[in-house]
């Protein structure tokens, strides 16, 4: 099964692509995660990528399109993957079009995180963070870890914020979103797989619909 999760950031694709691996064995693959990675390693596509990303920017198509083309052949994605992040522009989801027609792989949903609400997208990312061992997530008011400084999940004491998650940067984010990815609920809307979702609901909710959404598809 292929999936993509779609929403503005903050809206929780992360948190919900990764229960979604937990109970169906598919693989996550989020370029942002793939491209902070490329950063700290210090790639050529880290160190073009970098500023654009700590301006809250979106880099361009052509290196996303080239990450994601290689991770997908990988052979533990066979099974299935759930794109969290990717594609943020038409260009991208014209792409990704080509690039699974030439696998003969299908896109079997696309999930929209609907959260039409500008300030709890902010407040929700501006006081998140994660432990720097596990990354599992945390936030300074909606969840905290049940000792203070201590990962609940592995013990790890120390945390890690993103550089693109204050106020400033988030700005750029969501205007990114609403101009170059939000045109994408029309297109997939026309392409007949779109599934919206309320973002705003329970964590424990939103779970419980997109598992409903993908049980009816299998
Ligand atoms: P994310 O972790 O999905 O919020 O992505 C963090 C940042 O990485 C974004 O603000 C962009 O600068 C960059 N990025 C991630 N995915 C893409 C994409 N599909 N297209 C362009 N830029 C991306």
């Amino acid at each position: 099964m292929n999936i993509i999760l779609l929403g503005p950031p903050g809206s929780g694709k992360g948190t919900q692509a990764r229960s979604i691996t937990e109970a169906r064995g598919l693989v996550q693959l989020s370029t942002g995660d793939m491209l902070r990675a490329a950063k700290d390693a210090g790639t050529e596509v880290g160190l073009r990528a970098k500023d654009i990303m700590a301006k809250g920017k979106l880099v361009s198509d052509d290196i996303v399109n080239e990450i994601v083309a290689e991770r997908i052949d990988a052979p533990d994605v066979r099974k299935g993957f759930i794109l969290d992040g990717y594609p943020r522009t038409l260009g991208q989801a014209i792409a990704l079009k080509t690039m699974l027609a030439d696998r003969r792989r299908k896109l079997d949903a696309v999930i929209e995180l609907r959260v039409e609400d500008d300030e709890e997208l902010v407040r929700r990312v501006s006081g998140r963070y994660t432990c720097a061992k596990c990354g599992e997530g945390y936030h300074d008011t909606s969840k905290q870890p049940r000792k203070a400084g201590v990962c609940d999940k592995c013990g790890g004491t120390e945390f890690k914020r993103r550089a693109d998650d204050s106020a400033e940067a988030m700005k750029t984010r969501l205007l990114a979103y609403y101009k170059e990815t939000s045109p994408l609920i029309g297109y997939y809307t026309a392409m007949g797989n779109l599934f919206q979702v309320d973002g705003l609901a329970d964590i424990k909710v939103i779970e419980k619909r997109i598992a409903d959404v993908l049980a009816k598809l299998a």
